[in-house]
Parts: structure tokens; C-alpha cells; sequence
């Protein structure tokens, strides 16, 4: 028998206020994969995230984590059952400094050794970070900080990543590395969803995609062939 998805969601629609944002969307993640949702601007590909950590409302549709219905679930709780979400813009704590962040990602741990444990890690893979413990968030540089908020994420011990554009507006040798550090973070068991305006490394590194096309799942299946589809290279890899 199969194992059972990680995530799912099914015939999720999201509205903000009377303007509906996600049309009846279904996204299946299993346990163990990268999985890439590729779209423009404005696609649904951040909403579609956001319902998932509980931020926005699913206002009709199921999402099921690890066997149970998150949809009605407040966005705390989703977290604690290890669905770690980082946002669009990373929203670190600008006043708090790099060591202090990641003592807040670890706010629902309560074992000090696992928190010791899990900053060790953190500081492995992100050296930069170690160097600049005392500093300022705010005054990091976009890549550093998008490497504290994906070690908040990993403080916070979830199965499942969420992480919102990771590579925005980063020089090309950290895209490289945050893609880089995606594949590391997979293949010491986290699954990720990852969403990204930059489709070809983000289809590169993932095992299977789905193209978000105004509010709906326009294509899906194994990465590479999507990369290779001549629809996805003219709409989205400049081809
Ligand atoms: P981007 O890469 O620009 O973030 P996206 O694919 O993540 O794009 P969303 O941010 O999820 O897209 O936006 C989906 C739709 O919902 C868009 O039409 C957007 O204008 C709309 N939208 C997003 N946030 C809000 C909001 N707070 N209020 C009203 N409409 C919103």
C-alpha cells in the first residue's frame, strides 16, 4: 500500500474579501519530496502557501496534513504539528539579533538540548550566520536574512517547509546557495514546498511541480518534464 500524501489539498478557493484569489486548487505533496509551485506575479502561488499555514482562510475545500484536517485550524496550531512557514520577504525581526531570532523560531520547543541541537545545525549550514550571532537582523544583508528565516524555520523542527520566493532579490551566487541549501535541507528529511518567479532553478532542484495560472493549477507532474514543455519554456524560462 501506498503511503498516505503529507499534504493535501482539495478543491481549496480563497477570497480576499469578494475577490477570489485560489479556484478549487489540489496539490498533493509527499513525504521526502521538493515540490515546486512555478507562476507570475499575481498567480496565487503566495495565497496558496498562506492558506496552508492557516494565515488566510480556505473558504471552502480540505487541507489535510499528516492525516488530519488543518483547514479550520489557527495558524499556531498548524505550526506545532510541523508545517514551517517562511513568508515572502522572510519577516525577521529587524531589532532582534541573529541568535535571538532563532531563539524565537524555537518557541514551541521546550527541550533545551533539541534547541541547542537545532542551532548547531543551523549554524553548520549557514557559517555567515554564526559569524554575525550579535548583529541586528535588520541589518543583515536579503540573503543573510533569507538564511535566518529559513534557520527560524528549521528551530522550529517542522516536517514540512513552506518557503515563499527564497531567491528573491538576491545576486546569483546566493540563489545559488539558498537552492543549494533546499536540497540539503530535503535530504536530511524535510519536505519542501517551494514557491518561485525563478521556475527554472526551482524546477532544477524539485521533484515534481505545478504551474499556478490565476487562481488555478494550470499544468502539474514530474519536474523535469515540465522544464522541458515547450507551453512552460515560453511562459516561464524564457524560451
Ligand atoms: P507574487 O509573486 O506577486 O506574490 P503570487 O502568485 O504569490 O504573486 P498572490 O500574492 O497569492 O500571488 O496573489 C493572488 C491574487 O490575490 C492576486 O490577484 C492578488 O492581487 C490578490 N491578493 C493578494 N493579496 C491580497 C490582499 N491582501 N487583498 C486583496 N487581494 C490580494
Amino acid at each position: 500500500m501506498s503511503e498516505l500524501p503529507l499534504l493535501e489539498l482539495k478543491n481549496v478557493c480563497t477570497f480576499y474579501g469578494p475577490i477570489q484569489a485560489l479556484y478549487n486548487i489540489n496539490i498533493t505533496v509527499n513525504r521526502g519530496e521538493i515540490v515546486t509551485l512555478v507562476g507570475c506575479n499575481g498567480a496565487g502561488k503566495t495565497t496558496t502557501l498562506r492558506t496552508i499555514s492557516g494565515l488566510q482562510r480556505a473558504e471552502s475545500g480540505t487541507i489535510i496534513y499528516n492525516g488530519i484536517d488543518i483547514t479550520e485550524l489557527p495558524a499556531h496550531k498548524i505550526a506545532s504539528l510541523g508545517i514551517s512557514h517562511v513568508p515572502e520577504g522572510r519577516g525577521v525581526f529587524p531589532k532582534l539579533s541573529v541568535d535571538e531570532n532563532l531563539s524565537a523560531g524555537a518557541f514551541l520547543v521546550k527541550d533545551k538540548k533539541t534547541i541547542q541541537k537545532r542551532r548547531e545545525e543551523v549554524y553548520t549550514l549557514f557559517p555567515r550566520l554564526k559569524e554575525r550571532v550579535i548583529q541586528k537582523a535588520g541589518t543583515l544583508s536579503g540573503g543573510e536574512q533569507q538564511m535566518l528565516a529559513m534557520g527560524r524555520a528549521i528551530m522550529q523542527g517542522g516536517d514540512l517547509l513552506l518557503l515563499d520566493e527564497p531567491s528573491m532579490g538576491l545576486a546569483p551566487v546566493l540563489v545559488d546557495f539558498i537552492f543549494e541549501t533546499v536540497v540539503k535541507l530535503n535530504q536530511i528529511g524535510k519536505t519542501v514546498l517551494v514557491v518561485e518567479q525563478n521556475a527554472r532553478m526551482a524546477l532544477e532542484i524539485a521533484h515534481r511541480g505545478y504551474v499556478v495560472l490565476v487562481g488555478n493549477i494550470e499544468m502539474s507532474g514530474d519536474a523535469k518534464v515540465l522544464s522541458q514543455n515547450p507551453d512552460v519554456q515560453k511562459a516561464y524560462l524564457g524560451g
